[in-house]
């Protein structure tokens, strides 16, 4: 293909340093998602919406490390805000309660009043497996379910069914689970229920028929944050969630920010029990919020009786009396810092990203249907997917299997060797870096590609 080729021209240094580091790291990267075929591009510096490869190549960044740098790279506001944290306090971590922990919390109440009570974890794989282990813990029930698609992070219990082969998966719409990963527990395959999204009547069904052994319904209201939850849907399921009493899970750790400062739950005016947050709020730090219903979140919280350390008491209480939730960086300073400076920029200029974001998206489904092919664009706000198919709707993952992903795959690289980026296959976020001048310079380049395939 003309793309690849000219992909593999420009990136030389980036497969030497691919090969080398096959010797240190298996498959030469340090998270699976960060590979692509046939190797990825090994990054150097990144300046606002830019970023530039080892082989000096510049790029606009529309991966935006999976949607965490909602200011882009280097937002002058948030290295002022860390580089303070620092100087004053003279220290990385305190290892004990501070400031910000409180300030930081306030101001995620007050955009997501839903979080009465709430945690700092140090990712998105954390947060929602603290919101799963709370929702254990409150309804004494053990399964959860999660809906076919929906990714949650990297642990047994939401390992299933994100990215199934669709001829193991079962009906449509009644999906089998199917174990993400090698080496997760058989056990979870059992008490992993699979749900069809947007297929309100199905999901009743299921759950009814497993409502006393489910803890928590996981959700992310927009599947991959691009393919929105309906409003039907939504509104039907919190009805069902809260009288089968099984808890609702929102996980907006892609969403927040996004779709507006609320969130989802804002734009779907629905009130979780619990909810996750991640990446865009610590603005590109590592971060993980849980929060939720107050009397559900005060489970987690430490007595004097249910000090886990404390030796003196094992004679008198049990260790069933504590919801451990612990965290050697949970409410690491300088993250918080940089979260505290990523909100106050967004409260002046989300409409900048929003705004950009609705341009690139028109621009681009312009340019495909003058050349008469089938796509949309899809995604609420600041992030969205281009999935080439003839479908009038895209409503789940059975739906989206059916796109064109070998075209899809031609067009971005043709996409990177001109200077656009996201990983193949990907999503486009923007920023707040983003501007008219990148965004003209986006649609050229999709022009140039669209020309080339089409
Ligand atoms: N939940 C959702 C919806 C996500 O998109 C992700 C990451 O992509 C996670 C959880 C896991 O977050 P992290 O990668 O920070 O562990």
């Amino acid at each position: 293909s003309i793309g690849l080729r000219r992909f593999m021209e420009k990136t030389p240094r980036s497969l030497e340093l691919y090969k080398k580091t096959l010797d240190v790291m298996p498959g030469g990267a340090t998270a699976n998602i960060k590979f692509f075929s046939p190797y990825p591009i090994a990054m150097e510096k990144g300046r606002g919406s830019y970023l530039y490869d080892i082989d000096g190549n510049e790029y606009i960044d529309y991966l935006l490390s999976y949607g965490a740098l909602i200011l882009g790279h280097g937002h002058p506001d948030i290295i002022e805000a860390v580089h303070v944290q620092l100087e004053e306090s003279g220290t990385y971590l305190f290892g004990a309660p501070h400031r910000l922990e409180m300030e930081m919390g306030e101001k995620v109440k007050q955009l997501y009043p839903s979080m009465e009570r709430l945690r700092y974890t140090n990712s998105g794989t954390e947060a929602t497996l603290l919101a799963i282990r709370l929702a254990y813990a409150y309804t004494g029930k053990n399964k959860i379910a999660k809906f076919e698609g929906h990714y949650h992070g990297g642990y047994d219990q939401v390992l299933v069914s994100v990215n199934p082969p669709v001829h193991e998966a079962g009906s449509e719409r009644h999906p089998h689970p199917v174990a993400e990963s090698k080496g997760v527990d058989p056990y979870h395959e059992k008490h992993t229920i699979i749900l069809p999204f947007n297929d309100l009547d199905a999901t009743y069904d299921i759950l009814k028929k497993n409502q006393h052994d489910l803890a928590a319904v996981i959700i992310e209201p927009v599947q991959g944050g691009f393919i929105p939850a309906t409003q039907s849907f939504m509104d039907g399921l919190k009805k069902m969630t809260e009288e089968m009493g099984i808890l609702l899970i929102f996980d907006e750790v892609k969403t927040c920010f996004r779709m507006g400062l609320g969130g989802a739950q804002a734009y779907y005016q629905i009130t979780p029990d619990l909810t996750t947050l991640g990446k865009a709020v610590g603005g590109g730090y590592p971060i993980g919020i849980t929060g939720g219903r107050r009397d559900i979140m005060e489970l987690s919280a430490p007595t004097a009786s249910a000090d886990v350390f404390d030796v003196s008491k094992s004679r008198h209480s049990s260790a069933k009396d504590v919801l451990f939730h612990s965290g050697t960086y949970n409410g690491h300073p300088a993250i918080l810092a940089a979260g505290l400076a990523t909100i106050q920029v967004l409260e002046r200029e989300i409409w900048h990203i929003q705004d950009m974001a609705a341009k690139l998206k028109a621009g681009i489904a312009k340019l495909f249907s003058e050349r008469g092919v089938g796509m949309q664009v899809l995604g609420l706000g600041s992030i969205f997917n281009i999935i080439i198919t003839e479908q009038e709707s895209i409503s789940n993952y059975r739906d989206l299997q059916k796109a064109d992903f070998a075209l899809r795959r031609e067009l971005d690289f043709l996409l990177l060797a001109e200077g656009i980026y996201t990983k193949p296959l990907n999503r486009y976020s923007i920023s707040a870096a983003h501007g008219e001048k990148e965004i003209s310079r986006t649609l050229e380049a999709f022009e140039g590609a669209l020309g080339k395939l089409c």
